[in-house]
């Protein structure tokens, strides 16, 4: 019974942090670094408290689940939170006294970090499924290496082995309903994060529509006004400015309809779409926005172009990037868009600019939510285009110096 019990207190220790974390955390402090500093102390804490009451069944058989709060603090962390965190456990080891106990914590950990460390980069940006297993594999390999030593220095016999093979599986068995538990949760985050945004879009869709409308009114009746005045016998100048007048009113127009498509909530699903097409309705929308900041946008379509998708959302993500490109050029400069397509069956978007550029780290927090390096920034852009692009199945890529240029390259899935 007693083992149970301290079975139940070590998972309770895991649980702790993960619900601290989700609950009061991840929404109140906005700063990432803080939060990781907050999770990788939460995990410490679980660290000492699982070493401080292991499961004791018999003598010297003590077992316990430290490798979890290590492997996920590792894993959601990053390098230095594991670095910390197996520190932590060597150093906390050590006061229980140097014994064989010692070296066998200490050599585990040498041997397993450097393979965590290493898969952690790709955990970072792997989906759900995948992490899952990813970290069910690292723990099983954590406590191999665990059952080998321990095979070497006793013999491998069943009865030597038992307990740590008792170990492996509660170990792999506990990871995989962490790591799925904390998947859950970070996923119904996102959700509401989404749904929030989407109410935001859909507050500014209704505003958008009913100023489009109020706009619209009087400039038709000047547009009609315009051409009554537009005689046969007038100068050739005036007819000249009469002319201008209706074209630039008739470009206002063009840009309050793409406006109001915009401002409609996307009802309609996918359909095919010609990606050339929609980066010149694109560029015609954001020219506006380029006007006083000395910047050029330099369109070159290669290809024909068709992928499957709904345009106002692919149109939606391409201005958010657009216009991040824009506001990187606070002197101006060129911003080039060149649509191709690859042998493996993609459309590639590049979206290039000479603005400010991005360092390693900053190009690892594009994409979440609220990261802005603008005072007036909101830090949604670059999230609601990821998503965009993720939801065609798309990938993004970013490549980016500092004070050179960045260059967001999108690759679509093509359809003929
Ligand atoms: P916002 O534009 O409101 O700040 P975004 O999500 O669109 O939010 O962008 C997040 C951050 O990413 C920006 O604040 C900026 O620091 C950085 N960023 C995005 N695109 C670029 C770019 N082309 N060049 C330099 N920095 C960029
Ligand atoms: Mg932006």
């Amino acid at each position: 019974m007693s083992i149970i019990k301290d079975f139940l207190l070590q998972l309770t220790f895991m649980v702790i942090p993960i619900f601290i974390y989700y609950t009061f955390i991840t929404e109140r402090v906005k700063n990432d670094k803080n939060r990781k500093v907050i999770m990788t102390m939460l995990w410490g804490l679980s660290i000492l408290a699982c070493m401080s009451f292991p499961v004791v069944f018999g003598e010297n058989a003590r077992l316990e689940l430290r490798i979890i709060p290590l492997l996920l603090g590792t894993l959601y962390g990053g390098v230095f939170s594991g670095i910390l965190l197996t520190g932590l456990i060597i150093l906390y080891r050590l006061s229980f006294g140097i014994d064989i106990g010692f070296y066998n914590t200490v050599l585990v950990l040498v041997l397993s970090l450097p393979v965590i460390l290493y898969f952690q980069k790709s955990f970072a940006s792997s989906k759900k499924g995948l992490r899952v297993k990813m970290a069910m594999s690292l723990s099983f390999y954590y406590c191999l290496i665990g059952i080998t030593w321990f095979g070497t220095l006793r013999g491998f016999s069943i009865e030597n082995l038992i307990v740590p093979i008792i170990h492996l599986i509660f170990a792999v068995a506990v990871t995989f309903c962490f790591t799925l538990l904390i998947e859950t949760i970070r996923e119904i985050h996102q959700l509401r994060l989404e749904m929030q945004n989407t109410e935001k879009l859909k507050v500014i869709g209704e505003l958008t529509s009913v100023f489009a409308h109020e706009i619209r009114n009087p400039m038709q009746a000047t547009r009609g006004f315009l051409q009554l005045l537009n005689e046969p016998d007038l100068p050739d100048k005036k007819k000249e400015y009469i002319q201008i007048s209706l074209e630039e009113l008739d470009r206002a127009n063009a840009i309050i309809n793409d406006f109001l498509s915009f401002g409609k909530p996307s009802i309609q699903d996918n359909e095919r779409i010609d990606v050339g097409f929609q980066i010149h309705r694109v560029v015609n929308i954001i020219q506006s926005y380029t006007l006083n900041r000395n910047v050029e946008i330099k369109t070159e379509i290669r290809d024909n172009c068709w992928i499957y998708a709904n345009p106002q959302k692919l149109n939606q993500s391409l201005i958010n990037i657009l216009k991040n490109a824009i506001e990187s050029m606070p002197h101006g400069g060129i911003v080039w868009i060149i649509c191709s397509s690859t042998d493996d069956g993609y459309i590639k978007i590049n979206i290039k600019d000479q603005g400010i550029g991005m360092t390693k780290k900053q190009i690892d927090m594009l994409g979440s939510p609220y990261y802005s390096l603008k005072e007036s920034g909101t830090g949604l852009g670059m999230m609601v285009s990821f998503q965009i692009i993720r939801s065609f199945k798309g990938k993004i890529q970013v490549n980016s110096e500092k004070d050179i240029g960045t260059e967001f390259i999108i690759l679509l899935p093509q359809i003929t």
